[in-house]
């Protein structure tokens, strides 16, 4: 096992990954910029190193400093939580010529799903349903043309190295298509530096639907359920649940085989992340894989018991999966709403200072923050200021159980999204759990039309 994790992240994933740390004895080494001198992941990390300025760039994106922070310090393994470089195969490359442990999969295996173009040719080959697309980059506008009629309209120009829901154009018709297929590729460099784009089906009103899985280094592999992530806005997710209401137990041992098959087909190891879209027949159609630990792996953490930080760690060092899938057991249903700093309303962030904070625990809640009373959310990092997370036998009680621990949650100072989460939370097709990816548009300021959506996506 490690001896000492660098936990190369900030917020509540950074504290998440010291948590697991202590409860296996792994000292750990927190790194943080000039902005976050005073976080609680720097204070309850063993050691703690400055890796620079506010500006991610300068600080939570630099490879040197981040890899400089593991030698000084001596740590033999190093956990990138989820966004800033958690996909990048570089730093994971780096890790290895350092000998310091990625905890992550290989760095091949992070480069070809990294690449959505290629992760689509992969899972397709290991027989993943896909939606009709382009085999590959589209180059040229007159490919797009060519591609789009032949796909069928709608579809959707997405970024090859996408991410954060960033660089996606829905086109309605083929009117559009030129200006759609140019302005694509350009947020794609700009976002990404690739500006790669390829074109699939656009699905209309689809569910997403997400599978966990676990690989270790010896052949085993695992999943762990699903989760729905439907409710978004901006095709970024808001609230998550699992189990979801429009998967049976046969569709999920289904689905779920299927994935533990995809993984083994491209040697997939630790924790991974399958995207679906389901459509409203129940066709599922693979959307992307996300090669680390995410927001929303709590509500699997809930229903299963299984603590998956633990197992990343546990893996990337060598051991085996504790356990079979037929172990795996789904218990009740969980939910989580990410807690943002933004007007519920407008959705305009608000950083500042919480001058008072007081999530209510009691039976079933688990508040993942690193956020307190007289504590800074700087505008240099994204807004989730805390993510509640509440199970309870049926979704009925879930809903029930985070309705009240968010109506009884006082977070001072800043505006939040709590009141736009209580408003999901007693809407009727909420309830009744017809979702579908468009459900929020109802909850937008003014109301927008899915393309006026993704244009300003
Ligand atoms: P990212 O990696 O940027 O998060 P994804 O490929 O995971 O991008 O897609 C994010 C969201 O965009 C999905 O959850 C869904 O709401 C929407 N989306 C993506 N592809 C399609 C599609 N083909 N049809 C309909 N919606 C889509």
């Amino acid at each position: 096992m490690f001896q000492k994790i660098l936990v190369a992240n900030r917020g509540e994933i950074a504290l998440r990954v010291i948590f697991a740390c202590r409860e296996l004895g792994i000292k750990t080494v927190a790194v943080y910029s000039e902005a976050d001198e005073n976080s609680l992941h720097v204070r309850f990390a063993d050691e703690d190193i400055c890796i620079g300025p506010a500006r991610s760039s300068d600080s939570y994106l630099n490879v040197p400093a981040i890899i400089s922070a593991a030698e000084i310090t001596g740590a033999d393994a190093l956990h990138p939580g989820y966004g800033f470089l958690s996909e990048s195969a570089y730093l994971a490359e780096v890790c290895e010529a350092c000998h310091i442990r990625f905890i992550g999969p290989d760095p091949s295996v992070i480069r070809l799903l990294g690449d959505k173009a290629k992760a689509r040719r992969a899972m397709k080959k290991a027989g993943v349903p896909m939606l009709p697309g382009s085999d590959g980059p589209v180059e040229s506008e007159e490919r797009a043309i060519k591609i789009a009629l032949g796909i069928g309209y709608p579809v959707i120009i997405k970024a090859v190295a996408g991410g954060g829901g960033r660089g996606m154009r829905i086109v309605k018709t083929p009117a559009d298509l030129p200006h759609a297929f140019k302005t694509a590729q350009r947020e794609a460099e700009s976002a990404f530096g690739v500006g790669d784009v390829y074109i699939e089906k656009y699905l209309d009103s689809p569910r997403h639907i997400e599978f966990q899985i676990l690989g270790d280094h010896h052949g085993n592999v695992v999943h762990l359920g699903e989760r729905e992530c439907s409710i978004q806005r901006r095709h970024q997710k808001l609230l998550e649940e699992s189990p979801s209401v429009a998967v049976s137990e046969k569709v999920r041992r289904k689905m779920g085989n299927l994935v533990v098959d995809a993984a083994r087909a491209v040697q997939y190891t630790n924790a991974g992340t399958f995207e679906f879209l389901m459509d409203e027949k129940g066709n599922f159609y693979f959307m992307e894989v996300n090669t680390r630990v995410q927001v929303e792996h709590p509500v699997t953490e809930m229903v299963t018991g299984i603590d998956i930080v633990k197992e990343q760690i546990r893996i990337a060092a060598g051991a085996r999966l504790g356990f079979k899938q037929s172990e795996v057991t789904f218990t009740g249903h969980a939910m989580e709403c990410r807690i943002n700093a933004e007007d519920p309303e407008t959705f305009v962030p608000s950083p500042g200072m919480i001058h008072a904070f007081s999530v209510p625990g009691g039976p079933g809640v688990r508040v993942d923050t690193a956020a307190h009373s007289e504590c800074l959310i700087s505008p240099y990092y994204d807004s989730m200021v805390a993510k509640v997370i509440v199970h309870g036998r049926d979704r009925q009680e879930a809903v029930a159980r985070m309705k009240r621990t968010l109506e009884m949650s006082v977070v001072e100072g800043i505006r939040t999204t709590i009141p736009l989460h209580l408003k999901i939370l007693s809407d009727p097709d909420f309830i009744a759990g017809r979702l579908s990816t468009h459900f929020m548009e109802r909850f937008a300021a003014k109301p927008k039309t899915s393309t006026a959506l993704a244009e300003s996506a």
